[in-house]
């Protein structure tokens, strides 16, 4: 065993082999893998094997994609035989509802250039037999769908990673690890000790464990997952015979199973409603090559539909039921990259779907250790998506909510329950009390809308009981005052004889002036948005940042990454130690006026201006500014002064109507703007100039900012793509982001967001399409619920285009 390496890969599962591969592929060496066992001794061996491209967020699916097409390489280059079964695979529906629902997924992935297309129940039944057409309203057949052999894959990354210099030690496990001065690991073995530059947690089932060895406790959880495989069926046999091809996998949504040919017979498994954790607290080191007890009467009301929607297996004996654990992230999507506060240590685990992701998760980890960036936008299976609310107990509730549902339909408005409510402010039950729906965005309870009594959130493809209320809301706001609760933002307290120097050469946006904000983007070295915020200078070295919510970990991690040593800066996430309420309309001066003996006229204190101030007997700090695009205020306080603060706006409001409004009518009113959002107009794949952000990028200031010669580049060549505003001819339905946009029926770009703006009454999609087509003023359209909507191209924004409301 090697005494030094550049990294050590925790794990040999699928996940660990395909990360040692693609760190050689790309030329590293002096890479090992460590294995406590033999290869594949996780959950990787009992695998099913199989493996799809189709998924809801069209970046995961683009790494699925990637994984699937990268099969044949490592076959090739392997020389191991990995037992691909390209069979193609249908996604069947028993309902409307899901259907719809298969249409939008389909839609989503046209941009990908996914190959895949409707069925009618007929269509399906002649290439699946097996299944009956009566139970069924349609399906959605996908040609890139199969399985493999799971031992015969893990080996084929393995032999290849070991060809490139890769050396791979079995039967040794790690059992601890510890950073030296110098930031180098100490990998403690039972075979001995490797110093590393960098270590890799791949341990699948065992991750949990790894991360605790350096006092991290990552939302990962155990899973017991069954399948069962029957004997011989004569109508696989007779299939087989006629067709000269084996049946195509299907996965049965209302079934909740998911079911492919295995040998003469056939496979079908479940993600059962009555699900089970399997070593919640801790994993067992001695859990080896070997399966969990088989609990039939578990998964049989979800197999007594599989059998009456596929008839043929009431006639087949069962062979044989296997019960595995699998992990499982909160929201099941893997957890991966750079874990904040440490040094080179990465993760690449809670990967449920090994044999569709591992791949692209290989290939993602291997780009961002090597270039530092994943290559990708990867948000979505980032492990610093989740922050310290994710502890053990949060993750158990989410993680069998996620595993129990992995096959239900998640409706745009639809609020999931587990876990909630877990953080919340102190108004609360005050908001409560006036009628909030909730939505948990990164633990955080905030209010979507006021519900009127009676009158409850009902989850659809369509605008729904909240439309009307919604509405209301937003007109409030543009008509006279309406009253929000801002705390989900992300706050970032930046102090320091250092602080100014930093954010200037962190930030693309020129500093502004104490007592003034200004919007800030954050770019990558190689230009593309890494964040988009308002920075505020409070005074000389006291800056404050405000940003996405759902990114304070994901930003977190990037501005500790490039904070100074010297102690010239400090940097506080301020998260609920800092709380906030916003107040937006023409009558918004008006209430604030009542609040403060300061003169809030335009010329003493204009847009973009900020003061710290007392509120009444609270002390604040008051921002001239509204997401909502309208004359507004962002008012943000410590949290014991939050209550009174709530009460003392709704009173001086009265007079002026006001009224609460949520994140649904903030959402309408800042699509009526064309205002763009981080993680869906602003995301690590656009660049500033792209995303219309340019004014804001400051290329010509002194400090040499990072991202500056790349975004010094985009605006020589206009970078590829534009974003825009479309007003949708849509009917009850509005789009919601990743629907295809179509010019003269090609798809040539996609919906980074949409919904329905109520003041101006128009229903709106913005999103991307390619730079020399960005100004075509007609032939669009928007695929939605597999229907041709025609789309206009609103060139300004749909309410206030000069700006004199928020300005005046
Ligand atoms: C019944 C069942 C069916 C499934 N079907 C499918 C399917 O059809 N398609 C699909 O894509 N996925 C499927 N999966 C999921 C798939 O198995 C996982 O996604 C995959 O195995 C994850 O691989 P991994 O490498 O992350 O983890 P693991 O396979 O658990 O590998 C982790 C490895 O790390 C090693 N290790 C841990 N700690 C240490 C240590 N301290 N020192 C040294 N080594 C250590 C372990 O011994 C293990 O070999 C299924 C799972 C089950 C249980």
């Amino acid at each position: 065993m090697k005494s030094h390496a550049r990294v050590v890969v925790i794990g040999g599962g699928v996940v660990g082999c395909s990360v040692l591969y693609h760190l050689t592929k790309f030329g590293w060496t002096e890479v090992v893998l460590v294995e406590r066992s033999e290869l594949t001794s996780g959950s990787t061996w009992h695998a099913a094997g199989g493996m799809h491209t189709i998924n809801g967020d069209p970046n995961v699916a683009k790494l699925q994609k990637y994984t699937v097409e990268l099969y044949k390489e490592i076959q090739d280059y392997s020389g191991q035989d990995i037992g691909l079964h390209m069979t193609s695979g249908m996604m069947l529906a028993s309902n409307k509802d899901r259907f719809d629902w298969m249409k939008s997924i389909l839609a989503k992935g046209r941009y990908m250039g996914l190959d895949a297309h409707l069925l009618t129940p007929k269509e399906a039944h002649d290439l699946m037999p097996l299944l009956d057409p009566d139970q069924f309203v349609g399906a959605v057949f996908d040609p890139v769908e199969g399985h493999l052999d799971p031992y015969g894959t893990t080996h084929a990354y393995a032999k290849s990673a070991k060809r490139n210099g890769a050396e791979i030690y079995l039967h040794t496990k790690v059992e601890d690890l510890v950073q030296r001065e110098d930031g180098s690991w100490r990998i403690i073995t039972d075979k001995g000790e490797i110093v590393a530059e960098h270590v890799v947690n791949c341990g699948g089932l065992w991750a949990r464990e790894i991360g605790r060895m350096v006092g991290l406790e990552l939302p990962v959880l155990a899973m017991e997952h069954m399948y069962l495989i029957t004997e011989d069926m004569p109508e696989v046999i007779e299939f087989n015979r006629t067709h000269g091809k084996e049946l195509m996998h299907c996965v049965d949504f209302d079934g909740e199973i998911y079911l492919r040919q295995e040998r003469n017979g056939m496979l079908m498994g479940t993600y059962e409603k009555a699900c089970r954790p399997w070593s919640p607290l801790t994993t067992p080191w001695d859990f080896g090559h070997e399966l969990l007890e088989e609990d039939i009467a578990r998964i049989t009301p979800e197999l007594e539909v599989g059998f009456r929607h596929f008839p043929a297996f009431n006639r087949a004996g069962i062979r044989k039921i296997i019960n595995g654990p699998f992990t499982f992230s909160p929201d099941g999507n893997p957890l991966v990259g750079p874990v904040r506060g440490m040094t080179n240590f990465w993760s690449a685990c809670a990967v449920m779907a090994g044999f569709s992701q591992g791949g692209g998760v290989g290939l993602a980890l291997a780009n961002w250790m090597i270039d530092g960036d994943p290559g990708f936008d990867v948000f979505a299976m980032d492990v610093a998506r989740y922050g310290d609310y994710a502890t053990l107990a949060y993750t158990n509730a989410k993680v069998r909510e996620n595993y129990s549902r992995r096959f239900s339909i998640r409706y745009p408005n639809e609020e999931l329950p587990a876990g909630r409510p877990l953080q919340t402010t102190p108004i609360y039950d005050r908001l409560k009390a006036a009628g909030a729906v909730f939505g948990a965005s990164y633990g955080l309870e905030q209010p979507l809308w006021f519900a009127p009594d009676g009158v409850e959130d009902r989850f659809s493809w369509r605008r729904s009981t909240d439309f009307e209320t919604v509405g209301a809301e937003a007109r409030a706001v543009r008509e006279g005052v309406g009253l929000m609760e801002t705390s989900g933002f992300a706050k970032y307290a930046v102090r320091g004889r250092g602080a100014g120097a930093w954010l200037d050469r962190l930030l693309a946006c020129r500093l502004p002036e104490t007592g003034r904000m200004t919007l800030a983007p954050m770019l990558k070295d190689d230009g593309k948005l890494i964040g988009d915020f308002t920075l505020a200078k409070l005074g000389e070295g006291d800056f404050l940042l405000i940003g996405s919510g759902i990114a304070e970990d994901y930003h977190m991690r990037w501005f500790e990454t490039h904070l100074p040593r010297d102690g010239s800066v400090t940097l506080e996430a301020l998260n609920l130690s800092l709380v906030g309420l916003a107040i937006a309309g023409p009558k918004a001066r008006d209430v604030l006026a009542k609040l403060t003996h300061r003169d809030v006229s335009t010329e003493a204190f204009p847009f973009m201006a900020v003061r710290r101030m007392d509120l009444g007997m609270a002390p604040a700090i008051v921002g001239r500014v509204s997401y909502t695009g309208d004359l507004g205020y962002e008012i943000w306080m410590k949290p014991q002064y939050q209550r009174y603060l709530y009460d003392l706006i709704l009173e001086a409001g009265a007079e002026f109507g006001i009224r609460l409004f949520g994140l649904r009518a903030l959402n309408a009113l800042r699509l009526e703007k064309s205002y763009g959002s981080w993680s869906r107009e602003y995301r690590p794949l656009y660049g500033p100039v792209e995303a219309g952000l340019e004014r804001f990028v400051a290329v010509g200031k002194a400090a040499d900012f990072i991202g500056r010669e790349a975004a010094r580049a985009e605006r020589e060549t206009g970078g590829a793509l534009r974003l825009r505003t479309f007003v949708v001819a849509a009917k009850d339905a509005d789009v919601i982001g990743d629907e295809p946009i179509y010019l003269d029926g090609a798809v040539r770009g996609w919906v980074t967001s949409g919904g329905y703006a109520h003041g101006a009454g128009l229903s709106v999609a913005v999103g991307y399409v390619p730079k020399e087509i960005a100004d075509v003023e007609t032939g669009w359209s928007i695929e939605l619920l597999g229907e041709m909507l025609p789309a206009r191209l609103q060139a300004e924004p749909l309410f206030d285009p000069s700006g004199a409301r928020m300005r005046g």
